[in-house]
């Protein structure tokens, strides 16, 4: 906590120095960026494939494997890399989709395998073989296995606890960072 007046490592002006993140070095200039919670200097803020001053391009920056990258670059290098678990299709970057353990899923593709029975948000469902399967389907599918294999029926309330998942709400599949211009004379 700073108290007013007194100003925590002062630098030779009495403001604080804030240090870039890029090069390591003291900003001093007038403006600088804030982008990932560290300061940088506006060259110093840069494309990891393409150089381009990040500070100018949409003021976002897109990161992956320690790479700052631009939305570009991002969408070249790993825009289609996902894969929908349930229809194999590829996913575009920027699209909404749906989460189960590792598998993502077109929000359209995402329904029971066995009967097309569309979820809500909070509803019960179950991944079985990598397969999504409404809780119909799934006891069905237990009933079934049960039958060729016999298990000690304590164990079966216990499989199906570990299988039961609950739909969770659309996620982004990729986050973009903004990147917010400052004055260093507002900054402490
Ligand atoms: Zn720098
Ligand atoms: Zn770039
Ligand atoms: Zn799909
Ligand atoms: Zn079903």
């Amino acid at each position: 906590m700073t108290m007013d007046g007194s100003k925590s490592e002062p630098g030779k002006n009495g403001a604080t120095q804030q240090e870039c993140a890029g090069c390591g070095k003291a900003i001093t200039e007038r403006y600088l960026l804030k982008a990932l919670d560290m300061y940088w200097h506006e060259d110093c803020l840069k494309c990891g494939c393409c150089d381009c001053r990040l500070g100018e391009v949409g003021s976002t920056l897109y990161t992956k494997a320690n790479l700052i990258l631009c939305k570009r670059d991002y969408l070249r290098l790993f825009g289609n890399t996902g894969h929908c678990a349930a229809c194999s299709k590829v996913i575009p970057a920027f699209e909404m989709v749906m989460r189960a353990r590792t598998n993502v899923y077109h929000l359209e593709c995402f329904a029971c395998q066995q009967c097309n029975h569309r979820f809500c948000v909070g509803d019960r469902f179950y991944l079985c073989d990598n397969k999504i399967l409404c809780e119909y389907d799934y006891e069905e599918r237990l009933v079934f296995a049960n039958m060729a294999l016999h298990p000690p029926p304590s164990a079966t309330l216990a499989h199906i606890k570990r299988q039961v998942t609950h739909l969770q709400p659309p996620v982004k599949k990729i986050c973009a960072f903004i990147i917010t211009k400052l004055n260093r004379a507002t900054i402490e």
